[in-house]
């Protein structure tokens, strides 16, 4: 199985760290070069059960001008051309506007969407639940986990659980 993730979410929920306890010492290519003109390509994990790319797409913003309308219909496109969106929201702050956009974002896009629901060490697990139920009220999700990439707990379920989607 192999196919192409994108990892998205506010900024300083964990995506940077997730993404090394995936990749871990498994690391093929970790490339800045842009691939096209969206997306490029930051990681790609081999392992037993296959092979994923970590595609970085561009942030999704709420745009103030006819450039950003632009940038954000380019995201968009991004998000649409990848098999799997790694959404990842961190268990320890409210739902804000910030999220709030980037969920009404994702409510249009098509492609299959997994929540990670990081920094579980944090809280109490109603609290990180809590969280996991007011994103699903909002948005379509195929699976959800709940992880500490801190500590790399959670985090192997999580990428069996990707490649299943696969
Ligand atoms: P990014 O901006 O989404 O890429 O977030 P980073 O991976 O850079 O992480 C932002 C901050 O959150 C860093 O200080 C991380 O050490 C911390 N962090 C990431 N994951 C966890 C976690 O599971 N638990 C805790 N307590 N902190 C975490
Ligand atoms: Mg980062």
């Amino acid at each position: 199985k192999s196919g192409f993730v994108s990892i998205i979410g506010r900024p300083n929920v964990g995506k940077s760290t997730l993404l090394n306890q995936m990749v871990g010492t498994k690391i093929a290519i970790m490339s800045d070069k842009p691939q096209t003109t969206r997306n490029k390509i930051r990681a790609v994990l081999t392992s037993a059960m296959g092979q994923i790319i970590f595609i970085d797409t561009p942030g999704v913003q709420k745009p103030r001008n006819k450039l950003g309308e632009f940038m954000l219909k380019q995201a968009l496109t991004s998000l649409n051309e990848v098999d799997v969106l790694l959404y990842v929201v961190e268990a320890n702050s409210p739902i804000g506007p910030q999220e709030n956009y980037l969920l009404k974002t994702l409510a249009e896009v098509k492609t299959p969407i997994i929540l990670a629901v990081n920094k579980i060490d944090m809280v109490k697990m109603s609290e990180a639940q809590n969280i996991a139920s007011q994103i699903k009220s909002k948005i379509q999700v195929a699976k959800t986990y709940f992880l500490s990439a801190l500590n790399g707990v959670g985090v192997a379920e999580l990428l069996t659980g990707i490649f299943e989607l696969l």
